[in-house]
């Protein structure tokens, strides 16, 4: 090994220090730092994260960069450091070319932004929050031409969270599913609904508890690799491969909302514990692709937990946990995890509307970066496109366009990599069924873990290796379509509600 290798893997492993001590920072921060402590944790975030900020755009990096770059040099690296240069030094690139003052100037209004948010949906006024989210709009064009100068800036925006899915084929397959669902979503809410008053009973904390210890042991999730905490709302963060913990929060009225953030957030844990070992302690390690990291916590939470045969073999276990489940049947937990509501609020809404509040989140990023249409314009386009699509107005802003963090913080473009998951999802499950045969017979069989196997080896051991288009071509065969998705939803909900 040369010098500079070693070098560079000396640095890079200080770098992965600092990682660990902001991620324990913001794990702390969210699970168990009381309100008190909170300054003084976040106090020392900001300082550990600047640390890290000068460590990845310092001089001594860009050295070593450059030295690697070298064709002799790059040609002696392994896979996962070849992938680590090249990305580290777009990365170091891009940071450079954003002046210092500018940065901070967005920081800091980012952070006014989210407070005068979170104060407008509290109280339900857009006019508190739009001129921040004109600032967001105008200060993320800024940054983008700073970045990537000359580039469409919705595109640069898209590829931050996706990279390499523009927005025609975005375009193309959103279309395909809008004008699939639109109709379908219109039958099935004319259909008459489950009936759900057994649901509105009392499920206690401890035992939901246990019933998620037993949904992530039966999803694969390793506990030697892994571990479990409670928050607000709940996330997975990972230190490595080999340490990535999950969150959850149980809510005492409903039982629902825990088992599939535990399925959820189990399928994200399940994807970084499972990349090769010899891309630990690189960034190859996790997958930074929104639609892909997505596409496997939606796999486990939609396609195989939405399946009546996934609960065969766990829910009467699950009965004797939670006893007011007892007076359900198989057929009636299956029905209500895939009652179709037309609701306001995207994080409460079924699979499938799920599909169109994206949409319109992405048709209204369009409209702000590419007609440009005026802010004080966005929350009368908000509720038509919810009336067009979905048959309801909001009656407020707060259950309107009020309603995501997204915008708040500048987070232009990551929306549809929700259902870009999604749409992956169909096509997996399309693949799978190819070449394992019926997912409703392995599941009633009891063979999960499978399952997890085979997206282990077709998806999982890669991180972050391949582009998410090269992923789609690469398990499935075939161009992005959003096709198996739309037949996916119309096998299941025309049997499901006798369409
Ligand atoms: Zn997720």
């Amino acid at each position: 090994m040369s010098q500079t290798v070693e070098s560079f893997q000396a640095y890079l492993k200080k770098m992965n220090h600092y990682q660990r001590v902001c991620a324990l920072l913001s794990w702390d921060m969210y699970t168990k730092t009381p309100k008190q402590g909170y300054e003084g944790m976040a106090d020392a975030l900001t300082y550990f994260s600047t640390q890290l900020f000068t460590l990845s755009t310092s001089d001594e990096l860009q050295k070593l960069l450059d030295a690697l770059s070298q064709p002799e040099e790059f040609e002696q690296l392994n896979e996962a450091m070849q992938y680590t240069v090249r990305y580290m030094k777009r990365e170091f690139e891009k940071d450079q070319r954003i002046p210092k003052e500018f940065f901070a100037e967005f920081v800091a209004a980012q952070s006014a932004s989210m407070q005068a948010w979170e104060e407008a949906k509290r109280s339900s006024d857009f006019s508190l929050f739009a001129p921040h989210l004109e600032k967001m709009i105008d200060m993320t064009a800024r940054q983008c031409a700073y970045t990537d100068p000359g580039r469409d800036v919705y595109e640069v925006l898209l590829d931050r969270y996706e990279e390499g899915m523009d927005s025609a084929a975005i375009d193309r397959v959103f279309e395909e599913l809008k004008q699939g669902l639109i109709p379908l979503v219109k039958q099935i809410l004319a259909a008459p609904q489950p009936d759900d008053s057994k649901f509105h009973t009392h499920f206690d904390a401890d035992a939901q508890r246990k019933v998620q210890d037993l949904l992530l042991d039966y999803i694969g999730f390793s506990k030697e690799a892994g571990a479990v905490g409670e928050s607000e709302h709940p996330f997975t963060l990972g230190f490595s491969m080999y340490d990535v913990r999950v969150t959850n929060h149980y809510y005492e009225n409903d039982a629902l909302s825990a088992m599939f953030s535990a399925i959820h957030e189990g399928g994200h844990a399940i994807f970084q514990q499972n990349a090769r070992p010899d891309l630990e302690g690189t960034p190859a390690a996790d997958c930074r692709y929104m639609g892909i990291h997505e596409s496997q916590s939606r796999f486990y939470e939609n396609i195989l937990g939405r399946n009546r045969n996934f609960w065969l073999p766990v829910y009467p276990k699950i009965q004797e946990l939670l006893p007011a489940l007892k007076e359900i049947s198989l057929e009636e937990f299956y029905r209500e995890i895939n009652h179709v509501r037309n609701s306001f609020i995207r994080t409460e809404a079924d699979e499938v509307t799920y599909c169109l509040h994206i949409i319109i989140r992405y048709e209204i990023e369009q409209a702000i970066f590419r007609d440009h249409v005026p802010v004080s314009e966005l929350p009368a386009l908000w509720n038509k496109k919810m009336q067009e699509y979905l048959q309801i107005t909001p009656s407020c802003d707060s259950e309107g366009i009020l309603q995501d963090m997204h915008w708040a913080d500048a987070s232009f473009g990551y929306f549809p990599s929700y259902l870009l998951g999604n749409i992956y999802d169909g096509m997996y499950l399309e693949t799978l069924e190819s070449e394992m045969g019926c997912v409703d017979t392995i599941l009633a069989e009891g063979n999960v873990l499978t399952i997890t196997k085979w997206l282990n080896t077709k998806i999982h051991q890669y991180g972050n290796l391949r582009l998410p288009k090269d992923v789609i071509e690469k398990v499935c065969g075939r161009d992005l379509s959003a096709k198996p998705l739309l037949d996916y939803f119309t096998r299941k909900y025309t049997a499901l509600y006798h369409l």
